[in-house]
């Protein structure tokens, strides 16, 4: 941490990336990171694959996400919530990593491949993290808040994960006090579906298949045509899968273009399914991970049943 803060002193422009398919904590903690360097007269661009999901439309700073490079000359590169540097995408061919590189994650799988590394596996989210280096930078204030608190928020499920900690419960509640409404990001982040999503989730939870101690669910590109959905539309409904009774783990196959599959994976705490995902060359945490796959859906369905009757038995 304190070397980290040497550097962001010495430095005056800083390039923050994060994985593709940025989720909450990819897009709070980055937003909150170029918010207080900002604050402390340094310039600051964040630069990611894919732009934010409709779901963060109602947080204006969302504006400081660029998906082009332009010509941002950067001296520092902060690596957010990315375990390895392939997970930023296409995007780590336009940057120039012989610059210092602090990379700050909660990834237990994380490759250390930065000049700095602050990784810390037992928090519950990046933004944790990040709460505790700007507090040894600036003064916060409710705007970097409530970013940060979005981070939390979503990677901890609302507070429902086992990831959930005294330690991310109490940043939460500091983050409370500097005036964010706990509320009303619930409101913007969770009560903003599209009907199409709703729609879609009923298909969904009709083709789920139960097993004694797992379940199975898939989504096809033809599903998402029949209801003008889109891919983003399904973030969250491996959830599902594991609120049933004695269910231990869980799996959602979505089929993108080119014959891709993407996976997610969750399960309850006694069960881990990191090293399932890592099997397919994916990753993620105890809990939640997930991996791509080329191939049929209908074989990678089978070959994942009988890898998760193993692992919850
Ligand atoms: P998801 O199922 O996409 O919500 O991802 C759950 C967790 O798994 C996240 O914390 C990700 O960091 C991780 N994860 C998902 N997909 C991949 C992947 N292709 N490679 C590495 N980690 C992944
Ligand atoms: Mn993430
Ligand atoms: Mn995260």
């Amino acid at each position: 941490m304190k070397k980290a803060i040497d550097i962001i002193k010495k430095y005056n422009k800083f390039l923050i990336v994060s994985h593709k398919y940025p989720d909450g904590d990819s897009i709070g903690s980055q937003i909150a990171l170029a918010l207080g360097l900002l604050k402390i007269g340094k310039k600051a661009y964040i630069y990611n694959e894919d732009p934010p999901t409709d779901r963060y439309s109602r947080f204006k700073r969302i504006n400081l996400i660029h998906t082009d490079k332009k010509d941002f000359d950067e001296e520092v590169i902060f690596s957010l919530d990315s375990a390895e540097l392939n997970r930023i995408g296409f995007i780590k061919d336009e940057i120039d990593f012989t610059k210092p590189i602090i990379n700050i994650d909660h990834h237990i799988s994380n490759k250390n491949f930065g000049d700095i590394n602050i990784v810390k596996p037992y928090y519950s989210s990046t933004a944790e993290i990040i709460y505790e280096l700007l507090n040894r930078l600036t003064e916060l204030d409710e705007e970097i808040a409530t970013y940060l608190y979005i981070g939390i928020l979503t990677d901890t499920g609302s507070f429902r994960y086992p990831n959930t900690t005294s330690h991310s419960l109490r940043v939460a509640s500091k983050l409370v006090n500097y005036g964010v409404v706990a509320s009303q990001i619930s409101e913007f982040i969770w009560f903003t579906d599209p009907p199409a999503r709703i729609k879609l989730l009923g298909d969904v939870l009709q083709n789920i298949t139960l097993h004694d101690k797992f379940s199975i669910m898939y989504v096809t590109k033809n599903m998402l045509k029949n209801h003008g959905a889109k891919e983003e539309d399904t973030n969250e409904f491996v959830d599902y899968g594991l609120t049933i009774k004695n269910v231990k783990a869980t799996a959602m196959i979505k089929e993108r273009e080119g014959g891709i599959l993407k996976v997610s994976l969750r399960s309850r705490n006694d069960v881990s399914v990191q090293e399932l995902a890592s099997e397919y060359g994916g990753g993620g945490h105890k809990t939640a991970a997930g991996f791509t796959y080329k191939g049929d859906l209908r074989v990678l369905k089978k070959e994942l049943e009988k890898k998760l009757e193993r692992i919850v038995n």
